[in-house]
């Protein structure tokens, strides 16, 4: 039996898309291993979101070739979109597919290895449609991800996405349904909605973003659904009340916030001002009062001064953010951020990065901590030893308690060290 190996670099759509060609290779009598044995196909899915993004894909595709000569690798996915011939020169690469065409991966590669050949099955965007890909088995058996959508045609002037992932494009509502309820009938408990950028779902058509997570929300067998990554405008006194009347809608909702500065989020084409951010979380917690709402910022985006960058960290405590990712800003060749002049040093960069872990910690913790007392269904998933389990409540805050991986209980919130919370289960 032949066997592939995958690894997905960047983020949760990237998963979904790895988790989507890896079931089709096993329908076709392939046998999945881990990416550190030996294999006949090496996936790589890569991202070029960052410059480390491509750094780590390419590193991986050398890696595996001088690894283990006789194998064929597939490049995937962002970076692949974006640099599909270079790719295709690197040692052992056969097929080199982007953000398209996943679900021909199979076919596409035994073509390329029939034919002795190496495959650019790269297409242009322009008028991309859905490709509905239908994952009916994911990682960690617990949560599922879905992809309800897919590209962005926002072009914030730091991000490459719109290059590589096209236009926006929406899964069908019928399908939203139907994939939804085969998830759980596999014994998902936790469905998390994704896509590029998911604010945008159903553009072109009458369907909203609402009628999807109500979807998925309302078919047979889903317990609990999270929402991926919002935009601030979406959150409407509308939206929040709708979703407040969802009792397994998570109350996790991830406001990209990328700079709490007016001027940058202006330089950087962002949609909203800091105050309109302010007000959709406000707007949230009105109707969801335990709300955990998280963010990303970037640092260091071209010109941003020291005092932009204080009113960055400033404001992330006034929209008391649950918790925060941050990332150094990285130049991307073909946007406009990169031909901005006051590029800014990487040392400073960095600075500001620690800054913002060290806020974002205090923050995570003072959120952990205002949640204890509180009664929280807890999706335990991880077993910790001693008969303890590892877990998430809705706001995606960490929980031990005494209980079983795969069950969901209603845990009294007891205590935190950090940002984990200790608890018991009361039913
Ligand atoms: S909304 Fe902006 S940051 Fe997000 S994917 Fe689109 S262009 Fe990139």
């Amino acid at each position: 039996m032949r066997t592939i190996a995958a690894h997905t670099l960047g983020c949760k759509v990237n998963q979904y898309d790895t988790e989507a060609m890896l079931e089709r290779f096993e329908r076709a009598g392939y046998r999945t291993v881990s990416i550190r044995d030996a294999a006949d196909v090496y996936l790589i899915n890569t991202c070029t979101v960052t410059g480390t993004g491509d750094t780590k894909s390419e590193k991986l595709i050398r890696r595996c070739a001088r690894l283990h000569p006789d194998c064929a690798i597939v490049v995937a996915g962002c970076l692949a979109q974006r640099r599909a011939e270079e790719l295709l020169q690197m040692d052992n690469v056969r097929l080199v597919i982007g953000t398209q065409r996943r679900g021909q991966v199979v076919e596409l590669l035994e073509e390329a290895l029939a034919q002795n050949a190496r495959v650019n099955a790269v297409n242009s965007l322009k008028n991309a449609e859905f490709e509905p890909l239908f994952v009916s088995r994911h990682e960690g058996k617990t949560r599922a991800s879905m992809k309800i959508q897919e590209g962005c045609d926002r072009w914030c002037s730091y991000c490459i996405i719109p290059a590589v992932r096209g236009p926006v494009r929406s899964m069908k509502l019928e399908d939203v349904r139907a994939e939804a309820e085969r998830l759980a009938a596999s014994g998902y408990r936790e469905i998390v909605v994704t896509g590029i950028h998911l604010a945008s779902y159903g553009r072109g058509t009458s369907d909203t973003l609402l009628d999807a997570i109500r979807a998925v929300h309302d078919a047979p067998g889903v317990e609990r659904v999270r929402i991926g990554s919002l935009e601030p405008m979406t959150a409407t006194e509308d939206f929040a009340r709708a979703l407040a009347e969802m009792p397994g809608l998570m109350r996790q909702f991830h406001l990209s916030l990328q700079s709490g500065s007016a001027t940058v989020l202006e330089r950087m084409k962002r949609r909203y001002t800091p105050e309109e951010y302010l007000a959709a979380c406000e707007t949230l917690r009105r109707y969801m009062p335990d709300c955990a709402i998280t963010t990303d910022v970037i640092a260091g985006f071209p010109g941003e001064t020291e005092a932009e960058f204080e009113e960055t960290l400033e404001f992330v405590q006034r929209a008391r953010l649950a918790r925060i990712h941050a990332f150094p800003y990285s130049r991307r060749s073909g946007t406009v951020a990169d031909r901005m002049p006051d590029q800014i040093d990487e040392a400073v960069k960095h600075r500001r990065i620690d800054k913002l872990i060290e806020l974002g910690n205090k923050l995570e913790e003072d959120f952990v901590k205002g949640l204890i007392g509180n009664v929280e269904s807890v999706l335990f998933e991880t077993a910790a030893g001693d008969g303890l389990a590892e877990g998430y409540t809705g706001q995606y805050v960490r929980v031990r308690a005494q209980a079983e991986p795969g069950s969901i209980h209603r845990v009294r919130l007891t205590g935190a060290e950090g940002a984990l919370a200790r608890g018991e289960v009361i039913d």
